[in-house]
């Protein structure tokens, strides 16, 4: 028994209701995140850093509102996934756990390390897949509309695509064990991610940690080359793939 399920079947009502509020959670998390970013980086980098700005092009007003509208499905189809994922939860389905020590605490940490590189091998692979011409235009077009990208290309995905990237939720909450606190770290990392790497500037330090930093974690330098070029660096994250699978670009 529990508020979504009276003993015999799930309170339709009550399960609508929370998925509309999660959409709305889930794009308001977007937007928000999306306009700090912009306001705080944009602007400070725009009077201190000209060259880390991988484009001049302005905003186009018409492509930031497909975006947006694109995210707003794509917000509605996470809450879907979330949404099952706490059904499954409820019912006894996931590996989630609750009480902090019924693992160690190292886990917690390896925890989050292992599920954004389990992540990051789906999402290459599957990446790769929609690039196929005949997939490519029913699943993966509309995120490649924005070529000189924004922060609100970061959520911008047909809804085929934002089915797949929503999928994993449900299974890596099956496969692994997750306390909550790990799963607020990757949801952050994971909205950190994606807005740094479609904003259009590099934020990362340059000097010889940065050079190592970028050699293996995915920025917007490395991302922006996918939306360009294309047929390289397919990664999430991580460059890990892109390297054994001889698709990182060169520069
Ligand atoms: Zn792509
Ligand atoms: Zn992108």
């Amino acid at each position: 028994m529990s508020v979504f399920n009276d003993g015999n079947h799930l309170n339709i009502y009550i399960v609508l209701g929370s998925i509309v509020l999660l959409a709305i959670i889930v794009f308001v998390r977007y937007l928000v995140f999306s306009s700090l970013y912009h306001l705080v980086f944009f602007n400070w980098f725009k009077t201190r850093f000209v060259n880390r700005f991988l484009h001049n092009k302005p905003w186009k007003k018409k492509q930031l509102k497909k975006e947006i509208l694109w995210s707003m499905i794509s917000g509605f189809i996470f809450a879907l996934f979330i949404m099952l994922t706490f059904i499954l939860n409820i019912e006894g389905y996931t590996a989630v756990y609750t009480e902090l020590d019924e693992y160690p605490i190292w886990y917690l940490f390896v925890s989050i390390i292992l599920v954004l590189f389990l992540q990051d091998t789906y999402y290459y692979w599957v990446h790769r897949w929609m690039h196929l011409p005949k997939i490519y235009k029913y699943f993966h077009l509309v995120h490649h509309k924005s070529i000189h990208t924004s922060v609100f290309t970061a959520f911008s995905f047909h809804p085929l695509e934002t089915v797949l990237q929503a999928l994993v939720i449900p299974i890596l909450a099956i496969l692994v064990p997750l306390h909550l606190y790990a799963i607020i770290a990757i949801i952050t990392l994971m909205t950190i991610s994606a807005t740094i790497n479609h904003a259009g500037v590099e934020v990362y330090p340059s000097g010889r940690f940065g050079a190592w930093f970028k050699k293996w974690v995915i920025g917007a330098t490395h991302h922006d080359v996918h939306h360009k070029k294309f047929n390289y660096n397919y990664g999430l994250y991580f460059t890990f793939w892109d390297r054994w699978m001889k698709t990182e670009h060169q520069k």
